[in-house]
């Protein structure tokens, strides 16, 4: 695997791909990779000649009461996982190569990024999709891979390279979760033993409040009850929220929800943290 970190190795790296009319997947990450990060890079070499993965911690998306500092950094462990995952090349940019002196531009993708998540950490996706448009223009990758445990960020990217034609196809990765259900994450390595053990009664509550929504329960009830749950569990919840996964626009209706599943449309429970 060829290992870059500026943009124009990148490019160099990319041309003979190009010029050979070979088809290229990029994979965007912030590195501490795990298995999650692994099935997209898999799922990328089934759908394109060479799979290229970025790594960079993104300060834009950051906060400034949040993790960006403590962030995992492993960049020699993430190195061999991708080489072993067969990933072609590996682009870690510095913050410098990015987002140069001068640099103020930045991708606001519309009220998609304002509800949910986008309530609680505001200019989030706004971090997140300039950064994966200036990842896309400055590669310009065939496909570019994202994993649905972002759900939100997935559907946003999809949005904003439909609304400005940005030539690359978006897949998205279902998510891979621990046999006890939680789903893989970098961040889970903050998580004492208790609370890892706690952080089970998440996507078990998720599953759950699904089911009951399913046979017919009153979804307001099912929600109240995720939520009771949750804080027992030792969880202070942001939010809990049936919402439609082509739009995420929220519902709080059976007779919609009732309807909408059995017209085959997918729900999907958004929840988080
Ligand atoms: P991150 O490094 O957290 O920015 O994630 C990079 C990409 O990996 C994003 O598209 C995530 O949605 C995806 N990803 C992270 N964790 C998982 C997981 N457990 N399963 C599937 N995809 C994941």
């Amino acid at each position: 695997m060829n290992v870059v970190s500026t943009l124009r190795d990148a490019r160099s790296a990319l041309l003979p791909w190009r010029e050979a009319g070979e088809t290229v997947a990029l994979v965007p990450t912030m590195g501490a990779l795990h298995q999650g990060h692994l099935a997209l890079i898999v799922a990328a070499q089934k759908l394109a000649k060479h799979t290229v993965a970025s790594l960079f911690v993104n300060p834009i998306q950051f906060a400034p009461h949040e993790d960006f500092d403590k962030y995992p950094r492993q960049l020699d462990r993430d190195k061999q996982m991708l080489s072993e995952a067969g990933c072609s090349l590996l682009y870690a940019p510095s913050p410098e190569e990015i987002y140069p002196s001068g640099f103020a531009t930045s991708i606001d993708p519309g009220p998609m990024a304002t509800i949910l998540e986008g309530v609680f950490r505001p200019g989030f996706f706004v971090g997140v999709a300039t950064v994966v448009i200036k990842f896309l223009m400055q590669l310009m990758p065939d496909i570019a891979l994202f994993g649905e445990k972002d759900y939100q960020q997935l559907l946003i990217i999809r949005h904003i390279v439909r609304d400005l034609n940005v030539p690359v196809h978006i897949v998205g990765v279902p998510t891979v979760r621990d046999p006890d259900g939680l789903a893989l994450s970098s961040r889970n390595s903050y998580l004492l033993p208790d609370d890892r053990h706690r952080a089970c009664a998440l996507p078990r509550t998720l599953t759950e409040s699904v089911q009951m929504i399913q046979q017919g329960k009153n979804i307001e009830n099912v929600l109240s009850v995720g939520r009771n749950k949750l804080i027992s569990a030792g969880f202070s919840v942001d939010y809990l929220t049936l919402a439609d996964a082509m739009t995420l626009k929220t519902s709080s209706s059976a007779r919609i929800a009732r309807s909408t599943i059995g017209g085959g449309a997918s729900w999907k429970y958004a929840l988080n943290r």
